[in-house]
């Protein structure tokens, strides 16, 4: 007897954000979609878990680009839940404050306004951080939306991934000071000294002087509203699914394997997994070269995050509307070389319930999975004393730098909660637990930057690993990979007039 399989138009492996974008977009536009997810609940990064009865979020603490016009409120309101998210905007004189040494510097929101705050802390620059702005802003708005309305995802720009970010800093302005607070929020998107190109950095800071925006109550309300929207539209989110095998037959995709034995059919397959790990579902094939695997394997992948969460006692600390960049040393790239030393990144989550008292605040600080090597291979919640020891002096640590800047922080703590890059490996699969997945390498762009295309015609790559990372980067990636069979400038038309 042969058991009858179910046959998709599109089956997307992994429930991150890019996988339901683009579940989101195919099933709007009339394609059959099934979403399969490992984990119990659908979001990867998005997903907010409870701990002590508190939310904590995972891997978004803010975005940009969210005022009306911009280019996230723009794909946000073409996916249908703009009305379903519960957002505030960061504060507009200062959403991130960079503390270097005894000084603290803001990023102010809109352009005229980051100006005037920066150029009276550095006046005698006032000309060259002019310019530094026109560049950031140029590079920034090849994903304006008019360009969506024209019929294009970007206006251009390749030519920026070949510029590393940091030395663009360097080139524009000359007072050292100044260089490090414009580098100083690098870790909101992995940044490396003369790697990370200035695409990259443009991207991020251009969206977020535009419109930098926290949620209320949790990342994961755009996980529901996302997976809401695509079971409106008729496509299905199967969670609890992992998916362990695809077997390719005359060149295409021909099955999909679930963990229990079940098979799926699907004309194409759409994979947010990082391409390592998407191939090495791939039963064997001439297809796919063990040349091609090992490259694969070989990428170097971002840090990950040692990720502190404060449980506050309730109605003692007030909620903070901005991020607090602390650096610990002289160099504010340093990233999580000894992370002892590594910047941290202070945020606030905020509540709808309680809007004037922080509920959680987070501590994030760059962290290398080798230093968590040793524990490598356990499971989450049985890694042993020695862990639980690594975590509480990593938390001390941070505590012991960031509470003398925070006055009443640390008298209002109520229990701590901490995670490492192997909590990200285990819940998320992301080869070692990184944050922002493979390193856009600015020397070496057209080995580092994946395409969404496959040697398989009818497998596509999509979220971080692709292109570019964070909920901005993701989304674009996921408009380029639904392009590939939506059409470019039909799919961009109809993103744009949304
Ligand atoms: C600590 C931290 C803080 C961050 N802060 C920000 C921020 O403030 N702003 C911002 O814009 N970005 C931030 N980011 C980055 C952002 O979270 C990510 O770039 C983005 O969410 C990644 O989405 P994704 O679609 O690539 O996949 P992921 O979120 O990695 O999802 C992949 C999904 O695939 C599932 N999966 C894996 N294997 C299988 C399988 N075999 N079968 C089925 N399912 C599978 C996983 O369970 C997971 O749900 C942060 C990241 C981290 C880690």
């Amino acid at each position: 007897m042969t058991l009858l399989m179910e046959r998709y138009d599109v089956v997307i492996i992994g429930s991150g954000l890019g996988g339901l974008e683009c579940a989101t977009m195919l099933s709007r536009e009339g394609f059959g979609v099934c979403v399969l997810e490992k984990n119990p609940v659908a979001g990867g990064c998005l997903q907010s878990f409870t701990c002590r009865g508190r939310l904590l979020d995972t891997g978004i603490h803010y975005i940009g680009s969210m005022d009306p016009g911009q280019t996230l409120h723009q794909y946000f309101r073409y996916f249908g839940v703009l009305d379903k998210l519960k957002m505030r905007r960061l504060d507009a004189e200062a959403f991130d404050v960079i503390r270097i040494g005894d000084r603290e510097f803001s990023y102010a929101m809109g352009y005229e306004q980051f100006l005037r705050v920066l150029c009276k802390e550095f006046p005698h620059e006032s000309d060259n951080i002019r310019h530094y702005c026109d560049g950031i802003r140029k590079v920034g708005r090849m994903i304006d939306p008019e360009y969506l309305r024209q019929g294009k995802i970007s206006a251009g720009g390749m030519e920026y991934l070949e510029v590393s970010g940091s030395e663009y800093i360097d080139r524009m302005v000359g007072d050292p000071l100044l260089r490090d607070v414009l580098g100083g929020n690098n870790v909101l998107y992995g940044g490396i000294r003369g790697r990370t190109s200035l695409y990259h950095l443009a991207m991020v800071n251009h969206s977020n002087i535009e419109g930098a925006y926290r949620f209320v109550d949790g990342s994961q309300q755009l996980a529901d509203a996302l997976v809401g929207q695509i079971l409106c539209q008729g496509g299905v989110v199967r969670t609890g699914c992992e998916v362990v095998s695809m077997k390719e037959e005359r060149g295409k995709i021909a099955r999909i394997g679930l963990r229990g034995g079940e098979q799926l059919e699907a004309d194409w397959v759409i994979s947010d997994l990082h391409p390592a790990c998407t191939f090495d579902l791939l039963e064997k094939t001439p297809l796919v070269r063990q040349a091609l695997l090992s490259r694969l394997h070989a990428l170097p992948n971002s840090y990950g995050m040692f990720s502190l969460y404060l449980l506050m006692e309730p109605n003692r600390f007030p909620y903070f509307n901005r991020n607090y960049y602390i650096h610990r040393t002289k160099d504010v790239w340093s990233g999580p070389q000894g992370s002892s030393y590594a910047p941290i990144l202070v945020g606030a989550q905020l509540s709808g319930d309680n809007p004037a008292y922080a509920d959680v605040v987070t501590l994030l600080c760059p962290m290398l999975a080798s230093e968590v090597a040793a524990w490598q291979g356990t499971r989450p919640g049985r890694r042993g004393l020695e862990y639980e020891r690594f975590k509480e002096k990593k938390a001390g640590e941070m505590l012991d730098v960031v509470s003398p800047l925070f006055p009443g922080l640390e008298e209002s703590v109520q229990s701590m909660f901490a995670t490492t890059p192997l909590s990200y490996a285990d819940y998320t699969g992301t080869p070692e637990g990184s944050a922002y997945g493979i390193v856009k390498d600015c020397r070496n762009p057209f080995v580092t930057l994946v395409s969404v295309r496959t040697r398989i015609p009818n497998l596509l790559l999509t979220g971080q690993n692709p292109n570019a990372h964070g909920v901005l980067g993701v989304t674009l990636t996921a408009a380029l990979t639904c392009s590939e069979l939506l059409g470019m400038e039909y799919l961009a038309k109809k993103i744009g007039n949304a």
